[in-house]
């Protein structure tokens, strides 16, 4: 576990960097840069974002994750997550903006063979992309620090070979817009996740994998799955 985190069971999860701050709410946006939503065999939806939750406990930090039960095909999606320090309805970017306390690196673990029988079959994707220790969370760096983060080189590598590379600026819709459209849609609070989306290059991984996620300006979030 991470010395800036402190997880052992909800409502107690806490980040210790910058005061208590609880984790709150999972939420992952999908097919947000388009070379991964081609890879996919999909495409962006340019009229609007699309998302799904993860079980707030789901969230682990390492330096260890167990491989999940029911799949053989864990994939890994390197992201950008964003973590707020205020909320509210139907926020502005500005206001959106103001609401970001800190950004991490973190890993959105996706069943991808239960994800593609959900999808075969028009059901939620749940299944496949809410499990236990399904969100890896890195040390969070607060904004105040960063400023708003809306470029940089995002990449993983897996036993040190580089799988994915890309670039925050490569994101269809920036942080700010996610947080304004998921305002809209509920209220949001203190302590909420939000996991931006992937660049292209997912695949799988197995026990004994060691995994190292990067954000320019971030600090790195390195483990072992096993
Ligand atoms: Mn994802």
């Amino acid at each position: 576990m991470s010395d800036h985190w402190n997880s052992p069971a909800h409502p107690e999860c806490t980040l210790t960097l910058g005061g208590t701050r609880p984790v709150n709410r999972v939420f992952c946006i999908a097919k947000n840069y388009e070379e991964h939503a081609r890879e996919m065999g999909g495409a962006v939806d340019r009229q609007a974002p699309f998302h799904f939750q993860k079980s707030f406990d789901s969230v682990v930090f390492g330096p260890t994750v167990s491989y999940p039960r029911m799949t053989e095909n864990l994939h890994h999606e390197v992201e950008l997550v964003a973590m707020l320090g205020s909320g509210g309805d139907n926020l502005s970017l500005a206001e959106a903006e103001s609401a970001i306390f800190g950004y991490a690196v973190g890993i959105d673990f996706t069943r991808r063979d239960r994800q593609a029988e959900a999808k075969e079959k028009g059901r939620p994707w749940e299944i496949g992309k809410s499990f236990d220790e399904s969100a890896v969370v890195g040390p969070v760096t607060p904004k105040s620090e960063l400023g708003l983060l809306t470029r940089g080189a995002i990449r993983l590598t897996v036993n040190e070979r580089l799988v994915q590379s890309g670039d925050l600026s490569q994101m269809a819709y920036q942080t700010v817009e996610l947080i304004a459209y998921l305002s809209t849609l509920q209220t949001l609070k203190a302590g909420d996740l939000i996991f931006t989306g992937t660049p292209s290059g997912v695949g799988a991984v197995g026990s004994g994998d060691r995994l190292r996620a990067e954000i320019e300006g971030l600090s790195p979030l390195s483990f072992e799955l096993i």
